[in-house]
C-alpha cells in the first residue's frame, strides 16, 4: 500500500515538524504557529525508518514501531562533559535529569521543561548518572505526557521551585516561554487537524473549531493519512 504515513517528528525550538512519508520520501510539515493541518487519522502501523532522508516502510502491526523497528534505547554514555539539571513542570512537577552539556538548552526545550537549573557538571556519562541516581532518590528521572498537558496553562510553584534549588546550588538557571499564552487547559487528543497553536517538547497544540487540542506528537507516528493534506503545503514549497 502506497500510502502517506506520519513517520516520525522534530521536537525543539528551531524546526519543530511532523514527517510525513510518501513513496519513499520523507516531507517536513512545518509546525509552526498559525500552520493549518488538516490530517484526518487513518490506519496506524509501523512507521518503519527515516535514514538519510528516506523512509523505508513497513506493514508491520505495531506501533509507532513494530518490534523490528523499535530503537533500542539502552543508554551509552560518551566521555564527554555531561549536565546534570533539574526541569520544572508547572505547578510543581520537578524531574533530575542528565545530558551532554553541549544539549541542555535544546534538552530541555524537547521535553517542554517550563524551568530548570544546572545544578552540576560531570566529566563523563557514567559519573553523571551516578549524580543522577542520587537525586532520583528524592524525585523522579521521567515526566509522563499526562502530567505534561496538566502543566499547560499553568505556571510554576516559585516557593516550591526555589526552596528545591536552595538545596542544589545552580550553576545556571532557565526559564522557558513557549509563546502558547493558553488561558485553558487543552484537551488531551490524538488529531492531526486544525490551526496550529505552538509546540511544548512532544506536544503540540492545535485550535479545531473553538477548542483547543494537546496531541503527543509519539501518538501521530505511524498513521496513515489522507495525501491530499499535506497537498497545499507542497505546493507552497514549490514542489510540484
Ligand atoms: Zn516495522
Amino acid at each position: 500500500m502506497a500510502g502517506v504515513q506520519i513517520a516520525g517528528y522534530h521536537t525543539g525550538p528551531d524546526d519543530p515538524a511532523l514527517l510525513v512519508a510518501t513513496e519513499g520520501s520523507v516531507e517536513h510539515v512545518a509546525l509552526e504557529p498559525g500552520a493549518e493541518l488538516s490530517s484526518p487519522l487513518g490506519d496506524r502501523y509501523c512507521a518503519g525508518t527515516i535514514d538519510d532522508g528516506a523512509h523505508y516502510p513497513c506493514d508491520r502491526p505495531g506501533t509507532p514501531y513494530c518490534e523490528r523497528h523499535t530503537r533500542d534505547w539502552a543508554p551509552t554514555y560518551a566521555e564527554e562533559e555531561y549536565a546534570v539539571y533539574l526541569a520544572a513542570f508547572a505547578p510543581t512537577t520537578f524531574k533530575v535529569g542528565i545530558t551532554r552539556s553541549w544539549r541542555l538548552d535544546t534538552r530541555l526545550r524537547e521535553q517542554g521543561a517550563d524551568r530548570a537549573a544546572h545544578i552540576h557538571t560531570a566529566a563523563s556519562g557514567e559519573i553523571a548518572r551516578e549524580v543522577e541516581r542520587e537525586i532520583a532518590a528524592e524525585m523522579p528521572e521521567a515526566v509522563r505526557v499526562e502530567r505534561k498537558v496538566a502543566s499547560l496553562a499553568a505556571t510554576v510553584d516559585s516557593e516550591a521551585w526555589d526552596a528545591l534549588l536552595d538545596e542544589h546550588a545552580p550553576i545556571e538557571r532557565f526559564d522557558f516561554d513557549y509563546g502558547l499564552a493558553l488561558k485553558e487547559r487543552p484537551v488531551a487528543e490524538t488529531i492531526a487537524t486544525g490551526t496550529v497553536v505552538g509546540t511544548k517538547g512532544r506536544l503540540l497544540i492545535l485550535e479545531h473549531a473553538g477548542t483547543t487540542y494537546a496531541t503527543d506528537l509519539r501518538d501521530l507516528v505511524g498513521f496513515e493519512i489522507a495525501a491530499e493534506a499535506t497537498r497545499d503545503h507542497q505546493a507552497s514549497l514549490g514542489a510540484f
